[in-house]
């Protein structure tokens, strides 16, 4: 199928934008490109998630920040998604003999907020399916696309084969990006992938009496040096607890008696909280999961491709700004359309030369943070500064 206008007088507005990938960066573009009048083909590989039981995901929750509320503000999608988040004012230090510290996010009334990644999302397809010139093709998985004719092969659910070609495309299909594959065989393009040692894995604290089983309205963090565990708050009232940990530390936990025994020692405010049973059933219920940080320049091919989000620039989530800097990269490029007359031969350079510092700066910070965090393990103080102030 042949999407493309293939016509240089053509005004920019017929011409067709393909977003691959209609995670929450790709969803968010859609509604961007055809605010603009471009018609836009979403291609997602997953089947659509507004009709799914499960919806997989890297993470149940995640802090929607300024710098993320501006680029949705932008498509009108800003008071839908914060009247859906929950505000965080502050965070809540756990110390190990139980005693709660709040720390402020900044000045009164000033907060982040916790958002359902599955809802956010849902949302996004939606607004992007409102504008009449947006088509949302789910089970479309990129297999390859030819950086010579713009061509892109997708594979259907049932196996077919289908061939796809767009003016543009933007490839918003996260870490492991099928779009970046064929960036990676060019002349000059800088990349590097960097796996941490820890892992992570989600478990639920549940409502004590229909209530929240601890304060709403802030970021509970457990600092433990080498270990830290989070939760943030969810609409249903229960908190999604996040638990980083080396692997080779989740590997030493193999029953559910050591569970309770490594809570018992660094989280035993937590047992009651979680309950010991579900503690047992859900720390095994899933793997923990890896976190890698991806950097790469440049961003664009020619003017045919670009990327953004996680597939420009997957960071490991210790400053929470992943998503928040890959709404921002929507914001930005936008602006550059602005300013360049939507020319993609002039837009596309221009946001790799305005965007690739600002992510990478993103990048180093949330990874600095990290090796910060294990090499001062035997400084609580400053650890616990350096826990606190990024999260
Ligand atoms: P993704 O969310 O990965 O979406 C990519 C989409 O592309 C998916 O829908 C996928 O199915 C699709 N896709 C993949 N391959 C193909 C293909 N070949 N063809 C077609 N479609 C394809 N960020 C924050 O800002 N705040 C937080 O608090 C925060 N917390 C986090 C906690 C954890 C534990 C982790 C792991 C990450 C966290 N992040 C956070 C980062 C955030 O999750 C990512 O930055 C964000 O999901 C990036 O969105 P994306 O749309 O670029 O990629």
């Amino acid at each position: 199928m042949d999407y493309s206008t293939n016509d240089n007088k053509s005004i920019s507005k017929k011409k067709v934008v393909a977003v691959v990938g209609g995670g929450l960066v790709g969803a968010l573009n859609a509604c961007y490109f055809a605010k603009r009048g471009f018609q836009v083909e979403v291609f997602e590989s997953r089947e659509d998630i507004r009709q799914a039981k499960i919806v997989k995901g890297r993470s149940i929750n995640l802090a929607l920040s300024h710098r993320g509320r501006q680029a949705l503000k932008q498509v009108g999608m800003e008071d839908t998604i914060v009247s859906k988040g929950i505000p965080m004012h502050s965070r809540m230090i756990h110390s190990l003999n139980g005693t709660q510290s709040p720390i402020p996010y900044g000045k009164k009334g000033q907060y982040i907020l916790s958002v359902d990644r599955a809802n956010l999302n849902k949302e996004l397809l939606s607004a992007a399916e409102t504008y009449p010139n947006t088509n949302l093709n789910f089970a479309h998985k990129l297999l390859d696309w030819s950086t010579e004719t713009g061509a892109m092969t997708f594979v259907r659910a049932e196996g077919a084969k289908e061939e796809i070609q767009a003016d543009l495309i933007v490839g918003c299909d996260g870490a492991f990006s099928a779009i970046r594959k064929q960036f990676l065989r060019q002349s000059r393009f800088n990349y590097s992938q960097t796996y941490i040692p820890h892992g992570y894995l989600e478990l639920t604290m549940p409502p004590i009496n229909g209530e929240f089983a601890m304060k709403p309205n802030y970021l509970h963090i457990w600092p433990r040096n080498t270990f830290m565990m989070i939760a943030l708050p969810n609409l249903d009232k229960t908190f999604t607890c996040t638990l980083f940990m080396p692997f080779e530390e989740f590997e030493k936990v193999t029953t559910g008696d050591q569970v309770i025994k490594f809570f018992q020692k660094y989280f035993p405010d937590a047992i009651p909280l979680i309950g010991a049973e579900a503690l047992k059933r859900d720390y095994f219920h899933l793997p923990a999961q890896a976190m890698v940080s991806v950097k790469c320049s440049p961003y664009h091919f020619g003017d045919k491709c670009v990327l953004m989000g996680d597939a420009a620039h997957a960071v490991v989530p210790f400053y929470g700004q992943g998503m928040n800097a890959g709404f921002e990269d929507c914001l930005v490029f936008n602006e550059i359309m602005d300013q360049l007359n939507e020319d993609f031969s002039a837009v596309l350079p221009e946001y790799t030369r305005v965007r690739v510092p600002d992510d990478h700066a993103i990048a180093d910070l949330a990874m600095y943070n990290y090796v910060e965090m294990r090499a001062h393990v035997n400084s609580k103080w400053f650890l616990f500064r350096k826990y606190v102030d990024n999260f």
